[in-house]
């Protein structure tokens, strides 16, 4: 079987080193088995996203000196997710919720992986999204959910097989309030994924406990299920994962100030890493 990976950056910020060993990690694992290396843009983000910054991107990975394919961007894919999400509301898994994000804190909820978990304020509240104040989003009933699919398995190339726990996360987001960004990222990444052809999902350890959620979302979906390998992040001096805001410079930077794009990635790929830069293992 052909491997076929992606790398998925959101313009939203330029690109820093953890990108940078995020899609070196995704061209190489393709590569190694003459397999295919695609980008793609997930500008879904309408909000948020700087459609400048898909040409910087693609300018930092020729100075990496990656290759690739780029398949279509999030923006132009809106009507898949619609249909996905009807899909699931016609099941009866998916339901409307009016909260704001203060009201949720307030109700002190559990912190997950990925922060607060919804306490289910409206899974039982059978609100009409046609006849309410404002925007609903539609969240996962996940229990549910999981009841329908039975248990499932996922496997990481290096950490293994994995039971999915997607309640981990509890009932997230589907469909996201705002019309600027009507799909989150894990309906919009798991279909794409999905439409894409990709087998083996690269990206960072960051992102583990989201492929929980994705592995339900495929069953429910009938999508097919790839493979993942979930790579070991990048850290600061304190510990933390390199993040856009905080870190600097950008690949964009470095780039213009004539660093060597190819010798920096041969450094990634030996781990010899910048000073103050840490990898997790
Ligand atoms: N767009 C996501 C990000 O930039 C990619 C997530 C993924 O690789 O699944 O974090």
């Amino acid at each position: 079987m052909t491997i076929i990976t992606r790398f998925a950056p959101s313009p939203n910020g330029s690109l820093h080193l953890g990108h940078a060993l995020s899609a070196i990690v995704a061209h190489d694992r393709a590569k190694a088995d003459g397999g295919r290396f695609l980008l793609r843009i997930e500008d879904i983000d309408g909000g948020r996203s700087r459609p400048e910054l898909a040409a910087e991107f693609r300018a930092d990975l020729a100075w990496l000196g990656l290759e690739w394919e780029e398949v279509r961007a999030q923006s132009t894919r809106i009507a898949h997710y619609d249909a996905a999400a009807e899909e699931l509301k016609a099941q009866g898994l998916l339901y409307p919720c009016d909260c704001t994000r203060a009201q949720i804190l307030a109700a002190d909820p559990v912190i997950g992986p990925e922060g607060p978990i919804y306490p289910g304020t409206c899974r039982e509240k059978h609100i009409d999204p046609h006849n309410c104040d404002g925007p609903v989003a539609w969240r996962l009933d996940v229990a549910q959910a999981n009841r329908k699919t039975g248990p499932l398995i996922w496997e990481d190339e290096l950490a293994g097989p994995q039971t999915a726990r997607p309640e981990m996360l509890g009932d997230v987001v589907l469909l996201r309030k705002d019309p600027d960004t009507p799909a989150s990222y894990h309906l919009a990444a798991t279909l794409d994924d999905a439409a894409d052809g990709i087998n083996m999902v690269t990206r960072g350890m960051d992102l583990f406990s989201a492929t929980h959620v994705h592995r339900l979302l495929q069953a429910l979906l009938g999508l097919p299920v790839p493979r993942w390998h979930h790579h070991s992040l990048l850290l600061d001096e304190q510990g933390r994962k390199l993040a856009k805001r905080r870190h600097s410079p950008s690949l964009a930077d470095r780039r213009l100030a004539g660093e060597d794009g190819r010798a920096l990635a041969a450094a990634l790929r030996a781990g010899q890493l910048p000073t103050g830069i840490s990898c997790s293992k």
